[in-house]
């Protein structure tokens, strides 16, 4: 049994880690509990791997790599990718209700991103892998009879895949995706507090015939558990990491001893860039979904938004008005707006910001506490949208990623002013700027320090552009063949006549 329970306590573990093709309870018997985000009720019992279970994924991963895995020729191994991608596009139901389960964000979020996305994942790759180019050179040589010289691209070998919690599948897929159309295989570590999809794509891997021990999925925490486990283990070959930037640290320490290769996709304070001259619908809706979408629980959402003077209190009030529109309920409900954050430990931060923000003299314009909720709804672990103004830049709320329904709102008075407000950060993941100014698009877009700018648009990719973090918000580029620099080596050849 591999899936998500609605049945109340019970002792067995009803998630279990998949190693080598088959669902494998810790011979510990260490579990943990999965509690819904909505009620705060019990999901299930998730079966926390240790020493014995990690080895045993990493090394059912390096068989499959020697084995049949690394047998297959490209063409065999992508048709396989598509295979999976239909089936998850066949489950679809089953992992909307998984993933709504984890995460309680609203079914309709689910059904339009982290669903199709997962599924695409393994589509684009496949793809990608079947037309890059290769180097080839045709060299002089003393001797007149030359030499040709070219550059093959190899599997890296075994990657750990370490995801956080706000995307669960799209976010694993992203990275198990590219890693195993390359010809890699890997050993994911889902978040302790997002276990189920993870798990259903075992089931996937086995039902399309993905050789055992190709893909693995190990459940547990970070420091002390299965995600220290895995990055400490001499058999993994790279680590794609999604998460914090303190936890991105961790990583690059535990791996530093056997200098082994990072992609990181870390945190962010992404500012949110208001020109007098934009489009004024435009910018609110699209900086609405950019502060409010998925609780505020987005990598790449805004919680610093700078607003030219002249349309300042015009766009707040909108702002407002947007926030207090967005109405709290259950994920299934089509009226629900916004979900509840992940855990009652996040809450618990995100509440410590709002305190602090109100301890500092903010203005709330609108939220600041927990909505009233009604029955089993008032256990979940819900905030209000929240808006302030009126704090100086040095404040923790405006420089720490608070990853909540909330942003704090500037004015500007020039372009110049805007572009060193929204680089006054540590961080350089993403931007928005909304102008109808052409030439000031390009300007600003190309003087913010991130990794991805949006201008008059938000959370919009071509999947084949490069996508990761400048500053602290990561290292590498993964996206189309970008995300082949990680995913393979290339080895020289060179071939004498
Ligand atoms: P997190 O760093 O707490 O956890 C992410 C994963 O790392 C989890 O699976 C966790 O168990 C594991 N982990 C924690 N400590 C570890 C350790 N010492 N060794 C190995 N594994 C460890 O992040 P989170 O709370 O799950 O996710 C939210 C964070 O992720 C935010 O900072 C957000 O900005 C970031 N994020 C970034 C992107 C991006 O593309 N840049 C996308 C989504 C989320």
């Amino acid at each position: 049994m591999s899936r998500i329970s609605s049945a109340p306590a019970q002792q067995a573990a009803s998630i279990l880690n998949f190693i080598g093709g088959e669902f494998v309870a810790a011979g510990s018997g260490k579990t943990f509990e999965n509690r819904s985000p909505v009620d705060g009720c019990l999901l299930g019992l998730v079966s926390e791997a240790g020493e014995a279970e990690v080895d045993a994924a990493v090394k059912a991963a390096r068989a499959a790599l020697a084995g049949p895995w690394g047998a297959l020729e490209m063409a065999e191994r992508t048709e396989l990718l598509y295979a999976v991608a239909n089936e998850i596009s066949r489950r679809f139901d089953e992992f909307l209700q998984a993933e709504v389960a984890d995460t309680g964000k609203p079914a309709s979020l689910a059904r339009h991103i982290d669903i199709p996305r997962g599924a695409a994942n393994f589509k684009i790759f496949a793809d990608v892998v079947k037309n890059v180019p290769g180097e080839f050179f045709q060299m002089a040589t003393p001797d007149k009879k030359g030499a040709i010289n070219y550059a093959i691209r190899v599997p890296r070998g075994v990657i750990a895949v370490i995801a956080p919690w706000n995307l669960p599948l799209l976010l694993m897929t992203w990275k198990v995706g590219p890693a195993l159309a390359c010809g890699n295989t890997v050993v994911v570590k889902p978040s302790e507090e997002t276990p189920a999809t993870a798990t259903l794509l075992g089931e996937v891997m086995n039902a399309v015939g993905v050789p055992k021990g190709v893909y693995n999925v190990v459940h547990g925490f970070g420091p002390g558990s299965a995600g220290e486990l895995l990055t400490r283990h001499p058999g993994i070959d790279a680590v794609t990491f999604t998460g914090e930037t303190r936890t991105g640290a961790a990583i690059m320490k535990a791996v530093a001893d056997r200098v082994r290769p990072v992609s990181f996709e870390l945190g962010g304070k992404n500012a949110g860039v208001v020109f007098a001259d934009c489009d004024f619908d435009a910018a609110v809706e699209g900086m609405g979904r950019a502060v409010f979408a998925n609780c505020g629980q987005v990598c790449l959402g805004t919680e610093r938004v700078y607003v030219e003077r002249p349309i300042f209190d015009k766009f707040v009030a909108a702002l407002k008005a947007k926030a207090e529109s967005l109405k709290p309920g259950r994920p299934e409900d089509a009226k629900t707006g916004l979900g509840p954050l992940i855990s009652q430990e996040h809450r618990n931060k995100v509440l410590s910001y709002y305190d602090k923000a109100r301890d500092e003299g903010a203005t709330v314009v609108t939220g600041g506490g927990i909505p009233k909720m009604e029955g089993g709804l008032a256990n979940g672990f819900w905030v209000e949208p929240t808006i302030w103004t009126g704090l100086p830049e040095d404040s923790a709320v405006v420089r720490e990623e608070i990853f909540g329904p909330c942003c704090h709102v500037r004015p500007f008075d020039t372009e110049d002013e805007a572009v060193r407000l929204a680089n006054d950060t540590q961080y350089g993941l993403a931007s928005t700027v909304w102008t109808t100014n052409l030439a000031r698009a390009h300007r600003v877009a190309a003087k913010i320090e991130v990794g991805i700018c949006w201008v008059n648009c938000w959370f919009l990719r071509d999947l084949r552009t490069p996508f990761g973090g400048s500053k602290q918000s990561g290292i590498g580029r993964e996206g189309g063949v970008h995300s082949l620099e990680f995913y393979t080596e290339l080895r020289n050849v060179c071939v004498k006549l």
